[in-house]
This record gives C-alpha cells, structure tokens and sequence, in this order.
C-alpha cells in the first residue's frame, strides 16, 4: 500500500513531535534518520516522517537534502508531501523555510502552498500573520536571542517575503472562521493573482481544521506539529485510511530497562532529582572520562550490577550551570560534550547488547549520539508518554525482539517522567 503522508522534518525531536502527533490523531507512522538508501517494507503504516538536519545549515544543504527526501517519500506513494518546521519559525533571511518549500513546489509542480506554523495547545497561535508565543510577539518571547535562528520579526509575510521569489499572501482569521470551503475558495483567488505562499492565520483547533479541509488535496503543506494533528481528519473523511483502533501499537516489550541522559536542561535536573529518591543512577563527570578509561568502565560495571538486580537505572552527565561551567572551561565546551554523548553512545551499545530492552534517553544532542551509536535508522512511533515524546520501537540486527526507545528532548516531559515512561510500556 502506498503511503497517505510524508513528513520531510527539519529536526530530530521536531520530527518526533509531529509524528506523535499524527499517532494521536490516528496515522500509523514511522520515523526514519537521514534518506533511507532503498525502499522500506510498509504495509501497515500512513505516513512516513523524514528527520533530517536542516534547521540551521546552509541554505544549498537544506534544499539539497529535502529534495532527497522528496524523491524518496514520492517512491513510497505518498499522497501528500508535509515540510516541517518549528512552531516558531526558526529562520534567518536566507531561509531554511521559504527556500525549502520553493524548491519543493518546483519539484511537485505545486503552483500554491500554506504555511501553517501554529501550534494552539502549546500556545503558538498567528494573527494577522505575526505569529505569537503566549502573549508575547515572537521577536519579544525570547526567540530574538536564539543563537542560530534569531527572530526580530513576528509578521510572518514580511519574514517569508524576504526568503523566498514568489509572491506571499495571507489567509486571515475572519476567514477561516467561515470554514474550509470559503478558505479553500480564498486560497484560489490569491492563486489566480499569482500568490505562491500563502501564511495561514491559526488562532485555534477550528482554524486549524479549516486549514486541513482547504488543503488536504494540495500536493504540498508546510507548517508545525499543529497541522499535523488536523489533516489525519480530512485524510479519514476521504476514505485514505484503514480503520485501525490503535495506531500507537508497538510489539510488547522486553529486555531491562535503561535511562541515560545528558541533558541538562532544568525539567531533566528535576526529572533526576525525582528519580533518584527512589531509584539508583550514577553520575557522570567529563572530567573523569577525560582521564582515560576507568570511569567509563565503573559506570558500565555500576549499570550492569543495577540492572542484574531488575532496574530500571539511571546513569546520567547532566548537572547543574555551575558543574557543567566548570567541566567546559577546563576542557573546552566542545570537548566536554564530544566525552559525555560518546561515553553515553558506548554505554547505550554495550548495555544494548548484553539485554537491555526499553531504553529513555534525555537531551536532544544526546539523543541523536545514542540512535546513531545503536546505528538506528527506523523507528515505529507508539504511545505518548508525555506531551511531545512518545515510546518508539526499532528493528535490531541480530535480535528477535525490537528494542522500545523514548528519546526526550530537554524541556519536555513531567518531573516523574522517567519512572512513568515504564509504566506507561506496561
Ligand atoms: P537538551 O535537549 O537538554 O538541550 P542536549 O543533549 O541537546 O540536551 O545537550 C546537552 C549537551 O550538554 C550535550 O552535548 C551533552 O554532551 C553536554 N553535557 C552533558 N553533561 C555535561 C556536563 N556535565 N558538562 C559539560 N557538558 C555536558
């Protein structure tokens, strides 16, 4: 069977997002890392999301691998093709978003595409086309201080005018109010007067499934996690989906239970803290790793014996501004990360091999070290264990059960996060 949906996502957490959000809206949905090189077995899922690295690259790369991964998705059938991005906007002058989607509409032969950043529940709402975070502009909400993809302006036709070569529009809220049918109607107007990109107002679900029933047919949409709760609707209405009572549904699980971050966001500081009162784990010093071998070797002895007695277990890098200050001005700040994801990466594999079945990990950067030091490519996407992080499953060579993986980018989750994740798999 073909497939309904592919996502060509900018980030690896930002994929996850989305894709999450298409299981709770009823897809059955797999995340791949990077362009697979061949074809996947995908009978029995809807929507493919494509996490690529394109965020804050250069411009050349961004559209270069999107179109990769546009070729690819077509080869699978997808029906429709999705661009993602952050509920922000995250860009600069030079693009990624509007260079990317251009070159996607040149390729599909798309004369129109939405761009549909909102994300209502998390509280990123457009208006008028500028786009808001809470109660803030975006240019006030501290998006302005971004280190790569510094925001000075919320009116998104003026940020998207400045990206791209085509003409921008915008489909306002009092519109979208009247319903898909008079938006789709608008959308073909601005068509008709050579509008290539249009920014969609959002300031709720309503508008937001407005939205889907407009552009369900166009070959190419572009927004945040929002949208992607909404278009599993208008794709069910049309008969594209088989009618499944559990699209989350991953084998059942096996194996001991694992978490390891290197996150040290505050949510995470508190998520150890709180792990810790009742579990054991043991904490990692770059400065130690720096030495040589020996801490690295405790931290696995210390993780095997734990795990023997039935788990789960913690081991983890993060600690608070001050330590990490430390470690980084005595070794460098890319150094000090470089040891932490690398002994991290090699606990992962190591433990991995000798049984470890259900493994969290905390931290976006940390993440993609731990997927790519397992050499993941693949992961079926499950149930929500909190908003923004779902359990996911991935095919291990040499090994008859999957092993079950949640991946929490900093920020996210509850303070009991990582006693729940498990509960939640069970
Ligand atoms: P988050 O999602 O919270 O931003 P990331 O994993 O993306 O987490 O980033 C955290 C970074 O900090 C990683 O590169 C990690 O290796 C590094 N790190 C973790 N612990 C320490 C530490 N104690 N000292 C210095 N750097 C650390």
């Amino acid at each position: 069977m073909p497939i309904v949906l592919g996502v060509i996502a900018d980030d690896f957490t930002g994929a996850t997002d989305l894709a999450n959000n298409l299981v709770r809206s009823g897809m059955r949905c797999v995340q791949v890392i990077g362009v697979p090189d061949a074809a996947l077995a995908l009978d029995d899922v809807d929507a493919v999301v494509v996490a690529l690295k394109s965020r804050s690259c250069a411009v050349e790369r961004a559209v270069e691998d999107s179109l990769a991964a546009l070729d690819w998705l077509q080869q699978q059938g997808a029906r429709q093709i999705f661009s993602k991005y952050c509920s922000t906007f995250d860009s600069t002058d030079a693009g990624n978003i509007g260079p990317v989607a251009e070159a996607l509409m040149d390729r599909l032969g798309a004369a129109q595409t939405v761009m549909v950043p909102a994300f209502p529940i998390n509280g990123r709402t457009v208006y008028q086309g500028h786009l808001f975070v809470g109660d803030r502009l975006l240019n006030e909400s501290g998006m302005q201080h971004h280190p790569l993809n510094p925001m000075h302006d919320a009116d998104l036709v003026r940020v998207l005018s400045r990206q791209v070569t085509r003409p921008v529009g915008l489909a306002p809220h009092p519109l979208l109010a009247r319903g898909g049918e008079a938006t789709r109607h608008h959308l073909e107007a601005l068509g008709e007067q050579g509008v290539g990109l249009v920014v969609c107002d959002t300031l709720d679900e309503g508008d937001l499934a407005a939205i889907a029933e407009a552009v369900v047919d166009l070959p190419l949409v572009t927004g945040g996690s929002g949208l992607g709760q909404a278009l599993p609707a208008e794709y069910r209405r049309r008969g594209w989906l088989a009618e499944v009572t559990d699209p989350g549904r991953l084998a059942p699980s096996s194996g001991a239970a694992l978490v390891l971050s290197g996150s040290c966001s505050r949510a995470t500081l508190e998520q150890i803290a709180r792990f810790l009162e009742h579990r054991p784990g043991m904490a990692l010093d770059p400065l130690a790793l720096a030495e040589g071998e020996t801490h690295f070797q405790d931290a696995l002895t210390f993780a095997r014996g734990r795990i023997a007695d039935g788990g789960p277990v913690l081991v983890y890098a993060s600690a608070d501004p001050a330590r990490v200050k430390a470690a980084q001005a005595a070794l460098g700040t890319e150094r000090a990360g470089q040891l932490v994801e690398e002994a991290l990466g090699r606990l992962a594999r190591t433990l991995v091999e000798e049984g470890v079945g259900r493994l969290v990990v905390a931290g976006g950067e940390t993440s993609g070290a731990v997927v790519s030091a397992l050499g993941l490519r693949t992961l079926r996407i499950g149930e929500q264990i909190d908003p923004g992080v779902p359990w996911t499953q991935a095919p291990m060579p040499g090994r008859e059960a999957p092993l079950s993986l949640a991946l929490k980018s900093g920020n996210f989750g509850g303070p009991d996060f990582f006693t729940r994740a498990f509960e939640v798999l069970t």
